[in-house]
């Protein structure tokens, strides 16, 4: 298979801008859970910045698991996006749910993000693997890492082999957490494959204060980045509130994983 290790001689390393996922150094991913308004995404853009952030989120479409919470501004939210990412001057990620919004995304951002729920979405799959745009892909929250290294060929099969895994937390027995982040598959990935794995610790615990946690354990394990969510009025969030940061709390991040990744780098 063209995900696996054996299929190419080193580590597959994806530059976006002057953003290297794969390479030497950490990739820090922050931003709201979806773009609600052009203030809100511009103040959040610069935060990510300010604190050192490399790359800047924001959902504009949002398949939640109810149909009733907010569903993201749509092609609205992908040009303040957009606009947000070109002054803060960070390359920009946003989900896709289907082909026709990826056709929309593409006129504005640098990354599409496959979500947890779409991870079998094959067409979708196929499309993004068409379009050959750098892709975060989520492991969906019941899928084996077996099924989710092939729904990462079902991208390359088609010619894009700019895929970064998202361990984003599976489903469990545990009630504590919303999901159970599972560590194991950063050092299991990366022995299996030769592409870039990052780890979202917001989606995973859904509690704000297992974030920094959760991400400095991912960072330790070997994990090439981060995605977590942060939003500049937390009282106010429109989706998942309570498992986003603030901005002292994502600056506070950032330094710590800082110091982690001097300590990981010694070691490895
Ligand atoms: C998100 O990143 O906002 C999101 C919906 O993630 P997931 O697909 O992992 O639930
Ligand atoms: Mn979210």
């Amino acid at each position: 298979m063209l995900v696996c290790r054996e299929s190419k001689n080193g580590r597959t390393i994806i530059k976006v801008g002057n953003v290297e996922f794969g390479g030497s150094t950490l990739v820090v991913i922050a931003g709201p859970c979806a773009v609600e308004s052009e203030e809100q995404i511009l103040t959040a853009a610069l935060a990510v910045r300010e604190a050192g952030g490399n790359v800047l989120r924001g959902g504009a479409y949002k398949p939640g698991t109810s149909p009733y919470p907010f569903q993201g501004l749509k092609e609205e939210g992908l040009k303040y996006l957009n606009e947000a990412g070109r002054i803060v001057e960070l390359p920009i990620v946003t989900e896709v749910i289907n082909e026709k919004t990826l056709g929309y995304a593409l006129k504005y951002v640098d990354i599409v993000q496959i979500g947890a729920r779409n991870m079998q979405n094959f067409s979708l799959l196929k499309a993004v693997g068409q379009a050959n745009i750098p892709v975060i892909l989520k492991r969906g929250y019941s899928a084996t890492i077996n099924e989710w290294l092939n729904a990462a060929e079902y991208i390359m099969a088609e010619g894009n082999d700019k895929v970064i895994f998202c361990e984003r937390g599976i489903s469990s027995f545990e009630t504590a957490t919303r999901y159970t982040l599972d560590i194991s598959a950063v050092p299991v990935i990366k022995s299996k494959s030769h592409l870039p794995i990052i780890v979202d610790p917001s989606c995973s615990s859904c509690v704000n204060k297992y974030i920094i946690p959760l991400a400095k354990a991912a960072v330790a394990a070997g994990a090439d980045g981060i995605m977590v969510e942060m939003h500049p009025k937390l009282q106010d969030a429109l989706s998942d509130g309570m498992q986003s940061l603030d901005r002292s709390q994502f600056l506070e991040l950032c330094n710590q994983l800082m110091a982690i990744e001097k300590v990981t780098k010694t070691f490895c």
